[in-house]
Protein backbone atom coordinates (compact mmCIF):
# COMPACT_ATOMS: atom_id res chain seq x y z
CA UNK A 1 0.00 0.00 0.00
CA UNK A 2 1.72 3.21 -1.05
CA UNK A 3 2.02 5.84 1.78
CA UNK A 4 3.55 9.25 0.40
CA UNK A 5 4.30 12.34 2.65
CA UNK A 6 4.59 16.24 2.00
CA UNK A 7 6.98 17.29 4.78
CA UNK A 8 6.70 21.73 5.03
CA UNK A 9 9.42 23.43 7.01
CA UNK A 10 7.23 26.12 9.06
CA UNK A 11 9.59 28.44 7.61
CA UNK A 12 7.46 30.47 5.51
CA UNK A 13 4.76 30.42 2.91
CA UNK A 14 3.55 28.02 0.64
CA UNK A 15 6.30 28.17 -1.90
CA UNK A 16 5.12 27.37 -5.77
CA UNK A 17 7.72 24.71 -5.43
CA UNK A 18 7.00 22.58 -2.35
CA UNK A 19 3.31 23.23 -3.55
CA UNK A 20 4.07 21.25 -6.77
CA UNK A 21 6.03 18.56 -4.61
CA UNK A 22 2.51 18.46 -2.28
CA UNK A 23 0.43 18.43 -5.32
CA UNK A 24 2.79 15.11 -7.18
CA UNK A 25 2.43 13.65 -3.63
CA UNK A 26 -1.24 13.97 -3.15
CA UNK A 27 -2.05 12.85 -6.99
CA UNK A 28 0.31 9.52 -6.72
CA UNK A 29 -1.50 9.02 -3.48
CA UNK A 30 -5.29 9.50 -4.73
CA UNK A 31 -4.56 7.64 -8.08
CA UNK A 32 -2.85 4.53 -6.18
CA UNK A 33 -5.95 5.01 -3.25
CA UNK A 34 -2.66 5.37 -1.21
CA UNK A 35 -2.00 7.88 2.44
CA UNK A 36 -1.15 11.01 1.83
CA UNK A 37 0.82 11.87 4.97
CA UNK A 38 1.33 16.11 5.75
CA UNK A 39 4.63 16.23 8.28
CA UNK A 40 5.66 19.22 9.50
CA UNK A 41 9.61 19.17 10.02
CA UNK A 42 10.26 22.13 12.58
CA UNK A 43 13.41 20.84 14.45
CA UNK A 44 15.27 24.42 12.84
CA UNK A 45 13.77 26.40 15.10
CA UNK A 46 15.66 29.48 14.90
CA UNK A 47 14.16 29.98 11.18
CA UNK A 48 10.76 28.55 12.00
CA UNK A 49 8.11 31.47 11.34
CA UNK A 50 5.00 31.97 13.95
CA UNK A 51 2.32 31.29 11.22
CA UNK A 52 4.32 28.60 9.21
CA UNK A 53 2.27 26.04 10.00
CA UNK A 54 -1.01 27.61 9.34
CA UNK A 55 -0.47 29.42 6.49
CA UNK A 56 1.12 26.35 4.95
CA UNK A 57 -1.98 24.14 5.67
CA UNK A 58 -4.09 26.78 4.76
CA UNK A 59 -2.68 27.54 1.13
CA UNK A 60 -2.41 23.39 0.40
CA UNK A 61 -6.40 23.67 1.59
CA UNK A 62 -6.97 26.31 -0.26
CA UNK A 63 -5.58 24.84 -3.49
CA UNK A 64 -8.25 21.84 -2.83
CA UNK A 65 -5.80 19.46 -1.35
CA UNK A 66 -6.77 17.14 1.56
CA UNK A 67 -4.41 14.63 3.72
CA UNK A 68 -5.04 11.77 5.40
CA UNK A 69 -3.10 12.17 8.53
CA UNK A 70 -0.97 14.97 9.70
CA UNK A 71 -1.02 17.28 12.85
CA UNK A 72 -4.41 18.55 12.51
CA UNK A 73 -5.54 14.95 11.20
CA UNK A 74 -4.22 12.12 13.53
CA UNK A 75 -3.16 8.69 12.44
CA UNK A 76 -1.48 5.61 14.24
CA UNK A 77 2.09 6.88 13.09
CA UNK A 78 2.08 10.38 14.87
CA UNK A 79 2.73 13.05 16.20
CA UNK A 80 3.37 14.65 12.84
CA UNK A 81 5.43 17.41 14.08
CA UNK A 82 8.91 16.41 14.23
CA UNK A 83 9.33 19.06 17.69
CA UNK A 84 7.05 16.54 18.93
CA UNK A 85 8.73 13.35 18.54
CA UNK A 86 12.15 13.71 20.24
CA UNK A 87 11.16 10.44 22.65
CA UNK A 88 11.37 8.98 18.72
CA UNK A 89 14.79 10.11 17.78
CA UNK A 90 16.43 9.90 21.42
CA UNK A 91 16.61 5.81 22.12
CA UNK A 92 17.78 5.74 18.50
CA UNK A 93 20.55 8.47 18.55
CA UNK A 94 21.32 5.89 21.83
CA UNK A 95 21.25 3.03 19.74
CA UNK A 96 23.96 4.50 17.08
CA UNK A 97 26.50 5.88 20.33
CA UNK A 98 25.86 2.23 22.30
CA UNK A 99 26.90 0.27 18.86
CA UNK A 100 29.50 2.99 17.85
CA UNK A 101 27.56 3.78 14.63
CA UNK A 102 27.81 7.37 15.47
CA UNK A 103 29.55 8.96 18.36
CA UNK A 104 30.28 12.80 20.24
CA UNK A 105 31.88 15.57 18.29
CA UNK A 106 33.52 18.70 20.40
CA UNK A 107 34.88 20.51 17.52
CA UNK A 108 33.38 24.20 18.16
CA UNK A 109 32.08 26.30 15.22
CA UNK A 110 34.98 28.37 15.41
CA UNK A 111 37.12 25.37 15.12
CA UNK A 112 35.01 23.88 12.07
CA UNK A 113 35.11 26.83 10.31
CA UNK A 114 38.84 27.24 10.04
CA UNK A 115 39.06 24.01 8.57
CA UNK A 116 36.30 24.92 6.26
CA UNK A 117 38.66 27.94 5.15
CA UNK A 118 41.80 26.09 5.53
CA UNK A 119 40.33 23.30 2.78
CA UNK A 120 38.86 26.17 0.72
CA UNK A 121 42.15 27.71 0.37
CA UNK A 122 43.62 24.38 -0.63
CA UNK A 123 40.88 24.68 -3.26
CA UNK A 124 38.94 21.30 -1.54
CA UNK A 125 35.87 20.87 -0.66
CA UNK A 126 34.65 21.76 2.98
CA UNK A 127 34.28 18.74 4.56
CA UNK A 128 33.79 17.26 8.50
CA UNK A 129 37.68 15.50 9.24
CA UNK A 130 37.48 13.20 11.80
CA UNK A 131 38.91 14.96 14.84
CA UNK A 132 39.84 11.56 16.74
CA UNK A 133 42.19 10.22 14.27
CA UNK A 134 44.90 8.01 15.59
CA UNK A 135 43.72 7.90 18.69
CA UNK A 136 42.86 5.35 20.88
CA UNK A 137 39.25 4.72 22.75
CA UNK A 138 40.74 5.54 25.98
CA UNK A 139 42.55 9.17 24.31
CA UNK A 140 38.94 9.83 22.96
CA UNK A 141 37.03 9.59 26.29
CA UNK A 142 39.53 11.55 28.11
CA UNK A 143 39.64 14.34 24.91
CA UNK A 144 35.62 14.03 25.20
CA UNK A 145 35.40 14.29 29.16
CA UNK A 146 37.80 17.21 28.99
CA UNK A 147 35.65 19.36 26.21
CA UNK A 148 33.03 17.99 28.63
CA UNK A 149 34.77 20.18 31.79
CA UNK A 150 35.29 23.37 29.47
CA UNK A 151 31.27 23.08 29.13
CA UNK A 152 31.79 23.01 25.14
CA UNK A 153 28.33 21.16 24.19
CA UNK A 154 28.63 18.12 21.56
CA UNK A 155 27.02 17.27 18.51
CA UNK A 156 26.36 13.58 17.36
CA UNK A 157 27.80 12.38 14.66
CA UNK A 158 27.37 9.55 12.24
CA UNK A 159 29.84 7.58 10.70
CA UNK A 160 29.87 6.81 7.38
CA UNK A 161 31.91 4.25 6.06
CA UNK A 162 34.28 4.50 3.71
CA UNK A 163 34.62 3.25 0.15
CA UNK A 164 30.95 2.59 -0.13
CA UNK A 165 28.32 3.60 -2.86
CA UNK A 166 25.49 5.00 -2.57
CA UNK A 167 22.74 4.12 -5.17
CA UNK A 168 19.29 4.85 -6.06
CA UNK A 169 16.56 4.36 -8.46
CA UNK A 170 14.88 7.74 -8.79
CA UNK A 171 11.71 7.67 -10.41
CA UNK A 172 12.17 11.03 -12.47
CA UNK A 173 16.27 10.29 -13.06
CA UNK A 174 16.86 7.32 -13.37
CA UNK A 175 19.98 5.87 -11.55
CA UNK A 176 22.17 8.21 -9.07
CA UNK A 177 25.39 6.83 -7.57
CA UNK A 178 27.54 8.99 -4.42
CA UNK A 179 30.71 7.88 -3.13
CA UNK A 180 30.33 7.38 0.13
CA UNK A 181 34.27 9.57 0.71
CA UNK A 182 32.42 12.79 -1.15
CA UNK A 183 29.40 13.73 1.04
CA UNK A 184 31.26 15.80 3.26
CA UNK A 185 32.82 13.12 6.03
CA UNK A 186 30.83 11.90 9.69
CA UNK A 187 27.50 14.21 9.29
CA UNK A 188 25.67 15.98 12.14
CA UNK A 189 22.43 13.71 13.49
CA UNK A 190 21.85 15.64 16.52
CA UNK A 191 22.38 19.26 16.69
CA UNK A 192 24.02 20.66 19.98
CA UNK A 193 21.07 22.13 21.79
CA UNK A 194 19.47 17.90 21.76
CA UNK A 195 17.12 18.15 18.25
CA UNK A 196 17.67 15.88 15.55
CA UNK A 197 19.32 17.00 12.12
CA UNK A 198 16.64 16.85 9.36
CA UNK A 199 18.79 14.26 7.95
CA UNK A 200 18.43 12.10 10.42
CA UNK A 201 14.75 13.00 11.26
CA UNK A 202 13.35 12.61 8.11
CA UNK A 203 15.01 9.02 7.56
CA UNK A 204 13.53 7.77 10.85
CA UNK A 205 9.98 9.48 10.26
CA UNK A 206 10.03 7.74 6.93
CA UNK A 207 11.00 4.47 8.39
CA UNK A 208 8.28 5.03 11.34
CA UNK A 209 5.55 6.50 9.11
CA UNK A 210 5.96 3.82 6.44
CA UNK A 211 6.37 5.95 3.62
CA UNK A 212 6.88 3.84 0.41
CA UNK A 213 7.58 6.87 -1.83
CA UNK A 214 9.65 10.18 -1.51
CA UNK A 215 9.18 12.62 -3.86
CA UNK A 216 10.04 15.52 -3.44
CA UNK A 217 12.53 19.09 -4.82
CA UNK A 218 15.40 18.01 -7.16
CA UNK A 219 17.39 20.25 -4.17
CA UNK A 220 17.39 17.22 -2.25
CA UNK A 221 19.39 15.02 -4.52
CA UNK A 222 22.36 15.65 -2.25
CA UNK A 223 21.12 14.72 0.89
CA UNK A 224 19.60 11.49 -0.19
CA UNK A 225 22.87 9.38 0.24
CA UNK A 226 23.48 10.59 3.75
CA UNK A 227 19.89 9.84 4.35
CA UNK A 228 20.57 5.93 2.97
CA UNK A 229 23.70 6.22 5.31
CA UNK A 230 21.43 6.43 7.95
CA UNK A 231 19.55 3.92 6.65
CA UNK A 232 22.02 1.50 6.19
CA UNK A 233 23.14 1.86 9.92
CA UNK A 234 19.61 0.54 11.03
CA UNK A 235 19.73 -1.72 8.49
CA UNK A 236 16.10 -0.71 7.19
CA UNK A 237 15.02 -0.34 4.28
CA UNK A 238 15.05 2.81 2.19
CA UNK A 239 11.96 4.19 0.42
CA UNK A 240 11.77 4.88 -3.40
CA UNK A 241 12.91 8.19 -4.05
CA UNK A 242 11.99 10.40 -7.01
CA UNK A 243 13.56 13.89 -7.08
CA UNK A 244 11.54 16.92 -9.19
CA UNK A 245 13.35 18.51 -11.92
CA UNK A 246 14.06 22.26 -10.96
CA UNK A 247 11.77 24.82 -11.91
CA UNK A 248 13.35 27.77 -14.43
CA UNK A 249 11.97 31.14 -14.49
CA UNK A 250 10.98 31.67 -17.91
CA UNK A 251 11.53 35.66 -17.60
CA UNK A 252 15.32 35.44 -16.21
CA UNK A 253 16.11 32.47 -17.55
CA UNK A 254 17.07 31.08 -14.18
CA UNK A 255 16.49 28.90 -11.57
CA UNK A 256 13.75 30.15 -9.39
CA UNK A 257 14.67 31.36 -6.35
CA UNK A 258 12.94 32.72 -3.77
CA UNK A 259 14.79 35.96 -3.94
CA UNK A 260 14.34 36.59 -7.46
CA UNK A 261 11.41 39.43 -7.69
CA UNK A 262 10.23 39.26 -11.23
CA UNK A 263 7.70 36.62 -10.74
CA UNK A 264 4.96 35.80 -7.62
CA UNK A 265 6.21 32.71 -5.67
CA UNK A 266 4.09 32.26 -2.75
CA UNK A 267 0.45 30.68 -3.44
CA UNK A 268 -0.82 33.33 -0.58
CA UNK A 269 0.20 36.18 -3.69
CA UNK A 270 -1.75 34.64 -6.35
CA UNK A 271 -4.79 33.84 -4.07
CA UNK A 272 -4.80 37.81 -3.22
CA UNK A 273 -4.71 38.50 -6.80
CA UNK A 274 -8.03 36.61 -7.16
CA UNK A 275 -6.79 33.38 -8.65
CA UNK A 276 -8.72 30.81 -8.72
CA UNK A 277 -7.48 27.78 -7.10
CA UNK A 278 -8.40 25.38 -9.43
CA UNK A 279 -6.68 27.36 -12.01
CA UNK A 280 -3.51 26.70 -9.80
CA UNK A 281 -3.52 23.75 -9.38
CA UNK A 282 -4.15 23.01 -12.77
CA UNK A 283 -1.23 25.31 -14.01
CA UNK A 284 1.21 23.59 -10.85
CA UNK A 285 0.32 19.96 -12.35
CA UNK A 286 2.26 20.60 -15.64
CA UNK A 287 5.52 22.38 -13.75
CA UNK A 288 7.34 19.34 -14.58
CA UNK A 289 4.63 16.83 -15.50
CA UNK A 290 2.92 16.25 -18.33
CA UNK A 291 -0.50 14.28 -19.33
CA UNK A 292 -0.09 12.57 -23.12
CA UNK A 293 -1.39 14.22 -25.44
CA UNK A 294 -1.90 18.30 -26.49
CA UNK A 295 -4.59 18.98 -23.87
CA UNK A 296 -3.52 21.43 -21.00
CA UNK A 297 -6.68 21.99 -18.79
CA UNK A 298 -7.64 19.32 -16.89
CA UNK A 299 -10.03 19.12 -13.61
CA UNK A 300 -8.39 17.77 -10.16
CA UNK A 301 -10.55 14.37 -10.59
CA UNK A 302 -9.21 13.95 -14.18
CA UNK A 303 -5.39 14.70 -12.96
CA UNK A 304 -5.61 12.06 -10.16
CA UNK A 305 -6.90 9.68 -12.62
CA UNK A 306 -4.17 10.43 -14.98
CA UNK A 307 -1.27 11.06 -12.97
CA UNK A 308 1.78 8.41 -13.67
CA UNK A 309 5.18 9.84 -12.10
CA UNK A 310 7.08 8.11 -15.12
CA UNK A 311 5.39 10.73 -16.81
CA UNK A 312 7.06 13.67 -14.53
CA UNK A 313 9.85 15.18 -16.77
CA UNK A 314 14.49 14.97 -16.38
CA UNK A 315 14.62 18.47 -17.84
CA UNK A 316 13.65 22.05 -15.91
CA UNK A 317 10.22 23.28 -15.40
CA UNK A 318 9.39 26.06 -16.91
CA UNK A 319 7.51 28.59 -14.97
CA UNK A 320 5.43 30.67 -17.05
CA UNK A 321 3.37 33.69 -15.82
CA UNK A 322 1.78 34.31 -19.41
CA UNK A 323 0.63 30.64 -19.25
CA UNK A 324 -0.39 30.79 -15.80
CA UNK A 325 -2.91 33.92 -16.67
CA UNK A 326 -3.74 31.59 -19.36
CA UNK A 327 -5.00 28.95 -17.93
CA UNK A 328 -6.74 31.42 -14.92
CA UNK A 329 -8.57 32.62 -18.07
CA UNK A 330 -9.76 28.95 -19.36
CA UNK A 331 -11.33 28.98 -15.40
CA UNK A 332 -12.70 32.12 -15.52
CA UNK A 333 -14.54 31.57 -18.29
CA UNK A 334 -15.48 28.54 -17.45
CA UNK A 335 -16.62 29.32 -13.89
CA UNK A 336 -20.18 29.97 -12.27
CA UNK A 337 -20.92 33.98 -12.63
CA UNK A 338 -21.51 34.07 -9.05
CA UNK A 339 -17.84 32.82 -8.41
CA UNK A 340 -16.30 34.89 -10.23
CA UNK A 341 -18.64 38.63 -9.17
CA UNK A 342 -18.24 37.22 -5.40
CA UNK A 343 -14.02 37.14 -6.26
CA UNK A 344 -14.12 40.38 -8.25
CA UNK A 345 -16.44 42.62 -6.18
CA UNK A 346 -13.87 41.90 -3.30
CA UNK A 347 -10.58 43.02 -5.19
CA UNK A 348 -12.95 46.26 -6.45
CA UNK A 349 -13.68 46.41 -2.59
CA UNK A 350 -9.90 45.65 -1.54
CA UNK A 351 -9.08 48.39 -4.19
CA UNK A 352 -11.10 50.78 -2.56
CA UNK A 353 -13.51 51.14 -5.56
CA UNK A 354 -16.78 50.13 -3.60
CA UNK A 355 -17.28 50.33 -0.28
CA UNK A 356 -16.61 47.69 2.35
CA UNK A 357 -20.41 46.96 2.86
CA UNK A 358 -22.29 47.77 -0.34
CA UNK A 359 -25.73 47.90 -0.63
CA UNK A 360 -27.78 45.53 -2.71
CA UNK A 361 -27.79 48.49 -5.49
CA UNK A 362 -24.19 48.47 -5.62
CA UNK A 363 -23.80 45.27 -5.54
CA UNK A 364 -26.12 44.72 -8.55
CA UNK A 365 -24.22 47.22 -10.26
CA UNK A 366 -20.89 45.49 -9.70
CA UNK A 367 -22.46 42.59 -11.04
CA UNK A 368 -23.37 43.78 -14.33
CA UNK A 369 -19.75 45.32 -14.77
CA UNK A 370 -17.93 41.93 -14.02
CA UNK A 371 -20.10 40.32 -16.48
CA UNK A 372 -19.01 42.65 -18.99
CA UNK A 373 -15.41 42.24 -18.74
CA UNK A 374 -15.39 38.34 -16.86
CA UNK A 375 -14.40 37.08 -20.70
CA UNK A 376 -11.08 38.84 -20.58
CA UNK A 377 -10.02 38.91 -17.20
CA UNK A 378 -6.88 36.40 -16.37
CA UNK A 379 -7.81 37.03 -13.02
CA UNK A 380 -10.36 38.82 -11.13
CA UNK A 381 -7.58 40.89 -9.96
CA UNK A 382 -7.71 42.45 -13.16
CA UNK A 383 -11.08 43.59 -12.82
CA UNK A 384 -9.95 47.30 -10.60
CA UNK A 385 -7.79 48.24 -14.02
CA UNK A 386 -9.68 46.83 -16.33
CA UNK A 387 -12.78 49.09 -15.36
CA UNK A 388 -10.63 52.45 -14.31
CA UNK A 389 -13.44 54.39 -16.97
CA UNK A 390 -15.94 53.71 -14.16
CA UNK A 391 -14.46 54.63 -11.44
CA UNK A 392 -11.57 57.77 -12.26
CA UNK A 393 -12.24 61.26 -13.59
CA UNK A 394 -12.69 61.02 -17.60
CA UNK A 395 -9.69 60.29 -19.45
CA UNK A 396 -8.00 62.55 -21.47
CA UNK A 397 -8.38 61.86 -25.62
CA UNK A 398 -5.91 60.28 -27.44
CA UNK A 399 -4.80 62.37 -30.70
CA UNK A 400 -6.05 59.47 -32.42
CA UNK A 401 -9.40 59.52 -30.86
CA UNK A 402 -10.17 63.37 -31.35
CA UNK A 403 -9.00 62.46 -35.18
CA UNK A 404 -12.34 60.33 -35.08
CA UNK A 405 -14.12 63.20 -33.74
CA UNK A 406 -13.27 65.39 -36.30
CA UNK A 407 -16.08 65.54 -38.81
CA UNK A 408 -19.65 66.36 -38.82
CA UNK A 409 -21.09 62.83 -38.79
CA UNK A 410 -19.75 62.23 -35.64
CA UNK A 411 -20.83 65.64 -33.83
CA UNK A 412 -24.29 64.88 -35.35
CA UNK A 413 -23.96 61.59 -33.79
CA UNK A 414 -22.19 62.69 -30.59
CA UNK A 415 -25.21 65.41 -30.20
CA UNK A 416 -28.14 63.72 -31.17
CA UNK A 417 -27.36 61.30 -28.25
CA UNK A 418 -26.54 63.98 -25.78
CA UNK A 419 -30.41 64.89 -26.87
CA UNK A 420 -32.10 61.40 -26.79
CA UNK A 421 -30.44 60.36 -23.72
CA UNK A 422 -32.26 62.90 -21.62
CA UNK A 423 -35.02 62.17 -22.55
CA UNK A 424 -34.96 58.41 -21.94
CA UNK A 425 -37.26 56.97 -19.47
CA UNK A 426 -35.07 54.50 -17.84
CA UNK A 427 -31.01 54.53 -18.89
CA UNK A 428 -30.45 50.61 -19.00
CA UNK A 429 -28.64 49.39 -21.81
CA UNK A 430 -32.18 48.18 -23.93
CA UNK A 431 -32.94 51.21 -24.28
CA UNK A 432 -30.02 52.82 -24.74
CA UNK A 433 -29.19 50.28 -27.63
CA UNK A 434 -32.78 51.26 -29.14
CA UNK A 435 -32.06 55.15 -28.84
CA UNK A 436 -29.02 53.85 -31.22
CA UNK A 437 -31.00 52.47 -33.55
CA UNK A 438 -33.11 55.35 -33.63
CA UNK A 439 -30.46 58.08 -33.90
CA UNK A 440 -29.28 55.80 -37.10
CA UNK A 441 -32.76 55.19 -38.33
CA UNK A 442 -32.91 59.58 -38.65
CA UNK A 443 -29.27 60.13 -39.61
CA UNK A 444 -28.60 57.39 -41.65
CA UNK A 445 -25.12 57.41 -40.42
CA UNK A 446 -24.18 53.53 -39.36
CA UNK A 447 -21.37 51.17 -38.58
CA UNK A 448 -18.35 52.44 -37.28
CA UNK A 449 -19.10 56.12 -37.81
CA UNK A 450 -22.15 55.58 -35.66
CA UNK A 451 -20.47 53.81 -32.94
CA UNK A 452 -17.48 54.93 -32.25
CA UNK A 453 -18.01 58.24 -31.49
CA UNK A 454 -20.66 57.63 -28.85
CA UNK A 455 -17.64 55.14 -27.80
CA UNK A 456 -15.20 57.85 -27.41
CA UNK A 457 -17.99 60.88 -25.94
CA UNK A 458 -19.11 58.50 -23.43
CA UNK A 459 -16.32 56.59 -22.19
CA UNK A 460 -13.32 58.58 -23.66
CA UNK A 461 -11.63 55.40 -24.83
CA UNK A 462 -11.37 53.89 -28.40
CA UNK A 463 -11.85 50.30 -26.75
CA UNK A 464 -13.96 49.01 -24.09
CA UNK A 465 -16.50 46.59 -23.87
CA UNK A 466 -19.84 46.29 -25.03
CA UNK A 467 -21.02 49.80 -25.11
CA UNK A 468 -24.65 49.89 -23.88
CA UNK A 469 -24.24 47.84 -20.87
CA UNK A 470 -20.97 49.71 -20.13
CA UNK A 471 -22.92 53.26 -20.74
CA UNK A 472 -25.91 51.73 -18.83
CA UNK A 473 -23.19 51.15 -15.78
CA UNK A 474 -21.51 54.56 -16.36
CA UNK A 475 -25.06 55.80 -15.53
CA UNK A 476 -26.77 58.85 -17.16
CA UNK A 477 -25.17 61.51 -15.02
CA UNK A 478 -21.32 60.56 -16.07
CA UNK A 479 -22.27 59.82 -19.45
CA UNK A 480 -23.55 63.17 -20.60
CA UNK A 481 -20.91 65.04 -18.69
CA UNK A 482 -18.33 62.86 -20.78
CA UNK A 483 -20.28 63.81 -23.86
CA UNK A 484 -20.34 67.54 -22.35
CA UNK A 485 -16.90 67.23 -21.83
CA UNK A 486 -16.36 66.06 -25.38
CA UNK A 487 -18.19 68.28 -27.43
CA UNK A 488 -16.69 71.57 -25.29
N1 LIG B 1 11.47 19.67 5.21
C1 LIG B 1 12.11 19.42 3.96
C2 LIG B 1 11.91 20.62 3.06
O1 LIG B 1 11.06 21.44 3.33
C3 LIG B 1 11.51 18.18 3.35
C4 LIG B 1 12.41 17.50 2.44
C5 LIG B 1 11.94 16.07 2.18
O2 LIG B 1 10.88 15.93 1.57
O3 LIG B 1 12.63 15.15 2.57
O4 LIG B 1 12.61 20.79 2.10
Amino acid sequence: KIRVRYAPSPTGHLHIGNARTALFNYLYARHNKGTFVIRIEDTDTKRNIADGEKSQLDNLRWLGLDWDEGPDKPGNFGPYRQSERKDIYEPLIQELLAKDLAYESYMTEDELLAQREEQQARGEAPRYVYEYAGMSAEEIAQSQAAAREKGIKPVIRIRVPQNVTYTWDDIVKGEISFQSDTIGGDFVIQKRDGMPTYNFAVVVDDHMMEITHVLRGDDHVANTPKQLAVYQAFGWEAPTFGHMSLIINTETGKKLSKRDESVLQFIEQYRELGYLPEAMFNFITLLGWSPVGEDEIFTRQQFIKMFDPKRLSKSPAAFDGKKLEWINNQYVKAAKDDEIVDSALLQLIKAGKLPADPDCMTIEWGRKLIDLYKQQMSYTGQIVEMADIFFNEPLELTEEATAELANEDAKTVITEFAKRAQDLTIFDAAQIQAMIKSIQKDTKIKGRKLFMPIRIATTREMHGPELAPAIELLGREKALSHLEKTLA
